[in-house]
């Protein structure tokens, strides 16, 4: 049975950064991948876009392709969001199948701030993709919890359904949410930026724009 990953993000808006380490992810590991947009994150500002907003934003995005598809679980849910209660509640639906949580390296190197972090690794294997300017050392308490769970090829994680990380060498994309907001609140139109699809509505992109 093919891997389960799950992109977790604000995905405020979602843009090609997101879209391609995800689908290069899907090849890495020939995996299903569901982005999984996160209601109130534990970690950040509130988004700039509604959750309505943000999910036709991202339905928009992923049209024309079948690789990629869209979890809304966490938006169904009441209060905040924690990824490890969401990994909980998909283990006990996926039964032993290997899942895979894919986070940016700038997120990973923040986990130890995440609620429950350490149970993380219980359920899911992490993927940690490259993302321009982020160094790969990670602080100590971190590097102590993922030394020994370290593998090189994707095979690895089919044997076991959790608790490996797998560092995925991505193409390099310097794209960021931050980046797309500032354009569009400037009146500016990062097509090339972000999925054509998200361009045929102009109500899509509007809460980003002043
Ligand atoms: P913001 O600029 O608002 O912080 P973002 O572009 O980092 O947003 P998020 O929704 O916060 O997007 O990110 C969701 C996940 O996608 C995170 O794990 C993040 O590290 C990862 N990610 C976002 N952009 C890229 C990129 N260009 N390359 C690799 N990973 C990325």
């Amino acid at each position: 049975m093919k891997p389960l990953a799950l992109f977790g993000g604000t995905f405020d808006p979602v843009h090609l950064g997101h879209l391609s380490v995800a689908w290069e992810a899907a090849e890495l590991l020939d995996a299903e991948v569901r982005l999984l947009p996160a209601s109130i994150p534990p970690h950040r500002q509130p988004p700039i876009a509604s959750t309505a907003q943000r999910v036709a934003i991202l339905r928009a995005a992923l049209q024309g392709q079948s690789r990629l598809s869209l979890d809304t679980r966490e938006l169904e849910r009441e209060g905040p969001s924690f990824t490890v209660d969401t990994l909980t509640g998909l283990r006990a639906e996926q039964g032993a199948r290997p899942l895979v949580l894919l986070i940016g390296a700038d997120a990973f190197a923040h986990l130890a701030s995440w609620d429950r972090w350490r149970v993380l690794f219980e359920v899911a294997h992490i993927g940690v993709l490259s993302r321009p300017g982020v160094s790969s050392t990670l602080p100590p308490e971190l590097e102590d919890a993922v030394s020994g769970r370290r593998v090189a090829t994707a095979d690895a994680l089919r044997d076991c359904p959790a608790g490996k990380v797998i560092e995925l060498a991505v193409t390099p994309l310097e794209i960021s949410a931050t980046r797309i907001r500032e354009l569009l609140a400037a009146g500016r139109d990062p097509r090339y930026l972000m999925p054509a699809g998200v361009f045929d509505d102009p109500a899509l992109l509007a809460p980003y724009r002043r």
